[in-house]
């Protein structure tokens, strides 16, 4: 209900630019945070795939080595019981050494991957490799012991014949130390380490799998956030952009067109821009109201509200003066009403004259009161045909005028006609109804006259 009555609200005052802008800075610096942190997790989770895969490839390395290691001192170790020749006694010292530093190196691996299956192999393989490196020490020593060669190598310092075969002549302490490198026993322990060495491998090559796709399946997850992050900053970025086309650039447009073109701006987009074309338009309605009253006033008479002299002299450019007559009102001996009268008398006989004039032509013409007691009449659209027409109007004038029906004194106007024809100039209409005006002021006032040449003559104009 609430949500209804929220988009009535802004279908009719429109989405405010402030609280969208706000709405989607906010959103826009959520995403961000969200895209920054879902980034800095897929690069924690790619490390942590190299580093995992880095170490389980040492490892699996220096398991691989180990089982070599353990062949080839097997190898040198036979070599020597067999042959007695103390280079190969020489070869497995130098190689039980690196063997050593293996194993050390595998010690440095124990600190990161403690808990593993394959350390624990490791361990096993080792172990054994110590014991089986013990039988090989012996051996070796009773071949030693067998050639007399006291130069015993230092890793065998604590290795001791028992007492039963320090006593064995040299050819039974070859023959044992033979047997000893040969036996089931040795093979048996032989067969421990690479099976231990083998499971360490394959658990080692299961567990970098595993942490492998753990990892991969991490990465992938952080991955498909960001892209779904990124395709939402996307979408908020199309719809901020559609917003404010919407809801700022097309109003602004559209208001700077109507703006131009001296029109009312329409009430469109946010509801900022609504109270401001609201407010341009009311502000616009009276700046017209004031300019038409304006030009109004300028342009009319305040008593009779006809057009004034200015007026006429607007109007008087845009007329055609060949089909056009042009009549010359003056009322006739109008000082006399006002001295007799009164001034307010003589006003309301004026506006009864205006009155009349309005009512006796059409609406097309024009009706002027250019001052004082005068009025123009122009009658548009004519020809010489409307003498009779004139003439009939001035009388009808007349009569309204002199009937004494609203206890107005009783008036009369004299009326000077200027009809054009193409040899005259239009500029002279004026002056020729003055010049008939005078003819019939002359010849006893209340009624018209229309210009010919003649009459300048009789009325001295
Ligand atoms: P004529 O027949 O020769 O025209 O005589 P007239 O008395 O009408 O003389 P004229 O037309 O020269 O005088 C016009 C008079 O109109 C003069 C002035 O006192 C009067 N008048 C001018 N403006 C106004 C006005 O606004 N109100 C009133 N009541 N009288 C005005
Ligand atoms: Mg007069």
């Amino acid at each position: 209900m609430k949500i209804k009555q929220w988009l009535k609200k802004i279908k009719s005052k429109g989405l405010s630019l402030r609280t969208t802008f706000t709405i989607m800075l906010i959103l826009s610096g959520f995403i961000t945070a969200a895209l920054l942190f879902t980034t800095y997790k897929a690069f924690r989770s790619y490390h942590s795939m190299s580093e995992a895969t880095d170490v389980y490839m040492e490892l699996q390395e220096a398991a691989a080595s180990l089982l070599s290691a353990s062949d080839y001192l097997t190898e040198e170790a036979r070599c020597y019981v067999v042959l007695g020749d103390r280079k190969h006694l020489d070869n497995y010292f130098t190689e039980a050494e690196v063997s050593r530093r293996r194993e050390e190196a595998i010690q440095v691996m124990e600190e990161r991957i403690p808990d593993s299956a394959a350390l624990y192999a490791l361990k096993l393989a080792m172990n054994a490799s110590m014991t089986l490196m013990n039988r090989e020490y012996y051996s070796m020593l009773l071949v030693l012991s067998a050639q007399g060669d006291n130069d015993i190598p230092k890793l065998m310092s604590n290795t001791v014949l028992s007492e039963e075969d320090a006593a064995l002549s040299p050819e039974e302490k070859m023959h044992r130390a033979q047997t000893m490198m040969h036996d089931t026993d040795y093979y048996l322990q032989k067969n421990v380490i690479r099976n231990d060495l083998t499971e360490c491998i394959a658990k080692l090559k299961a567990d970098t799998h595993g942490a492998q796709n753990e990892t991969s399946r991490r990465a992938h997850t952080d991955l498909i956030c960001m892209a779904a992050l990124v395709l939402i900053q996307s979408s908020g970025l199309i719809i901020m952009l559609t917003l404010t086309t919407r809801l700022g650039i097309n109003p602004l447009l559209k208001a700077v067109e109507h703006i131009r073109r001296d029109q009312r701006i329409p009430i469109m987009g946010a509801n900022e821009f609504r109270y401001l074309a609201g407010t341009y338009n009311q502000m616009y309605a009276s700046y017209k109201r004031s300019i038409d009253n304006l030009s109004f006033q300028a342009l009319h008479d305040e008593l009779t509200n006809l057009y004034n002299r200015a007026g006429y002299d607007l109007i008087k450019k845009s007329i055609d003066p060949s089909t056009t007559a042009l009549l010359l009102f003056d009322a006739d001996k109008f000082k006399q009403v006002n001295d007799q009268y009164g001034h307010q008398i003589g006003d309301k006989v004026l506006i009864k004259m205006a009155d009349s004039l309005k009512q006796n032509f059409r609406p097309d013409d024009y009706i002027f009161r250019i001052g004082g007691d005068e009025f123009v009449v122009f009658m548009v659209h004519v020809d010489n045909g409307v003498r009779f027409l004139i003439e009939n109007k001035v009388a009808e004038i007349n009569r309204e005028l002199s009937s004494g029906a609203d206890d107005l004194p009783e008036m009369s106007v004299s009326v000077g006609v200027s009809l054009n024809n193409e040899e005259r100039p239009p500029q002279d209409m004026f002056h020729e109804a003055d010049v008939a005006l005078y003819y019939v002021k002359d010849n006893g006032r209340n009624g018209c006259c229309f210009y010919s040449p003649d009459m300048k003559d009789v009325v001295g104009l």
